[in-house]
């Protein structure tokens, strides 16, 4: 039978749920377990899609094209199960599903209700990712937001009749709360006590408290926890603040020994930890020397969520190539009106433009792509990054000033991106997009080839303009290198700047940095930071 671990949130938000969950799910892979992991998301959109990165972050796209929220990207960088539509939950698709099911008359005239209609269906999408494969050992199911919101409470409700079902040793809480130490020092334990009465009034008795802490919660602080929270002792955690990385935590969690406590709750036996990896990871960490300084140019650089992935594939090149990368961010708008490029980019060892929408800011990338090009500063674009790569050529090196793409500029007379032909009538957004895994072929002589070191590779998409192919000749003519295409070769997946004028300019129409892990760093952001390094 499968296992279950619900991981709540209590006090406050943003305290790291999903990295606690992730890092639970690294521990219980170490041990040889197969995890799944899975997010329960109360908002009512049916998917991140269409929400503004202010609001909610960055989008993660999966293979099959889901547009989820960005903790399933700590689950992809923390653990290696398989990440599809079917692992993120949000109130949205369980209500679109419910009610088309009613309209459908699948409920046979009954009243269709919270309780058991939407709480059945969240428990079904649950068990729906279980038994998906036959050889998941456990499902850990986050759940977002905080106990006591409103709209948390089904999947509250649905976690509490799982565990009843299931039975103790089959299903488990684990609880995430903040300590918050006052003047003088002293750590506060009311708030985690109020938080596990919340929980206890759903009907869940947490397991394990899992503590956000400044620092490392002695013995009697624990002990007043578990005294007043029914939570055995040794079942009591800190997560304490670290100046490391993140993937230091589930080293944290291990020193504590959290899997083992899980594991006995849940009566599971299981082979040795082999944290090996994970300590490789910090050995790289430490190891690094020096530092290259990237010039993120984006249009959201006040939050840091937007480019969450982006940023880490970033950190897992840093590791690999043993050098710190700083980041620097800049804002395109911001850069846009300065007459001044080289007094902010002078320290710029290479600068990145990642993906993004709308048309605000796309001069001061187009502008921090120029500065690139002509000062052979190594250059990645991603996605938009690559749109603003192939407008700066055809406006600088072709000349045709009023270059651009049909997104920001739909009466352009060189309109070199610009949407695929047969999206052109669709109106309904969440569904026009090209989203999920697809092929790229690499040509010969590229970097893109040599970054990768195969001919054929699998990336995940989410654009809806491209390349403009009557603009091929022009452009390659003029020195742009065409250096990947999809499979037919309708589609133009890579450009690289001229190899002979410049050290490393690689932009690509996919989204390299989803895939990226610690320990298995996307090939491209390597080689991009490899490039810095070198031309330092
Ligand atoms: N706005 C561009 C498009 O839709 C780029 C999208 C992106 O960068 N993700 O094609």
């Amino acid at each position: 039978m499968n296992k279950f671990i619900f991981v709540s949130g209590g006090v406050c938000s943003s305290l790291g749920k999903g990295v606690a969950a992730s890092s639970i799910g690294a521990l219980l892979e170490s041990r040889g377990l197969n995890v799944r992991m899975v997010k329960c998301d109360p908002y009512i959109n049916v998917d991140a899609g269409t929400m503004s990165p202010y609001q909610h972050g960055e989008v993660y796209v999966t293979d099959d094209g889901a547009e989820t929220d960005l903790d399933l990207g700590n689950y992809a960088r923390f653990t290696k199960g398989r990440l599809s539509l079917a692992n993120s939950i949000t109130t949205g698709q369980v209500y679109e599903s419910v009610i088309r099911k009613e309209r459908e008359g699948k409920y046979l005239g009954k009243c269709v209700q919270v309780i058991p209609h939407i709480t059945d269906e969240i428990k079904d999408r649950i068990l729906a990712v279980s038994n998906e494969e036959n050889d998941n050992d456990v499902v850990i199911i986050e759940i977002g937001g905080t106990v006591g919101d409103i709209e948390s409470i089904p999947f509250l409700e649905a976690a509490r009749q799982l565990i009843h079902e299931c039975g103790k040793k089959n299903a488990i809480s684990v609880h995430l709360t903040l300590i918050p130490e006052v003047a003088g020092g002293e750590l506060k334990t009311k708030p985690t006590q109020h938080s596990v009465k919340s929980m206890q009034e759903m009907g869940i008795q947490p397991d394990i408290l899992i503590c956000r802490s400044p620092v490392m919660m002695d013995e009697p602080t624990c002990r007043k926890i578990a005294q007043f929270t029914n939570v055995d002792l040794d079942a009591v955690f800190t997560s304490p603040t670290i100046d490391t990385t993140i993937y230091q935590i589930p080293i944290v969690f291990f020193d504590q020994k959290l899997d083992q406590v899980i594991l006995r709750k849940m009566g599971v036996e299981s082979r040795h930890a082999d944290m090996r990896p994970w300590n490789s990871v910090m050995d790289h960490f430490k190891a690094r020397q020096g530092k290259v300084r990237i010039g993120v140019v984006g249009k959201y650089m006040n939050i840091h969520d937007t480019y969450a992935s982006l940023y880490e594939a970033l950190f897992h090149a840093s590791l690999e190539c043993g050098v710190e990368a700083e980041i620097v961010k800049i804002d395109s708008s911001d850069f846009e009106k300065t007459d001044d490029a080289d007094s902010i980019l002078k320290d710029i060892d290479g600068v990145l433009v990642p993906g993004g929408f709308g048309e605000r800011g796309i001069n001061g990338m187009v502008k921090a792509a120029q500065w690139a090009r002509i000062n052979k500063k190594p250059y990645l674009g991603i996605c938009l990054g690559m749109q603003i790569m192939i407008i700066e050529w055809a406006r600088n090196v072709l000349n045709w000033a009023d270059a651009d793409s049909t997104e920001f500029s739909p009466a352009s007379k060189h309109p070199v991106v610009s949407l695929l032909e047969e999206q052109a009538n669709i109106k309904n957004y969440g569904g026009t997009m090209r989203l999920g895994a697809s092929e790229t072929v690499n040509e010969d002589g590229s970097h893109i080839l040599a970054a990768y070191g195969k001919k054929v590779i699998l990336e995940r998409h989410r654009h809806r303009f491209e390349f403009s192919n009557q603009y091929r000749d022009d452009m390659i003519n003029s020195g742009l290198r065409l250096a990947a295409f999809n499979s037919d070769k309708t589609l133009v997946e890579c450009v690289e700047w001229p190899h002979e004028d410049h050290p490393w300019g690689v932009a690509v129409q996919f989204h390299p940095e989803y895939k990226s892990k610690p320990m298995a760093v996307s090939p491209l952001f390597r080689d991009f930071i490899a490039a810095a390094k070198k031309c330092k």
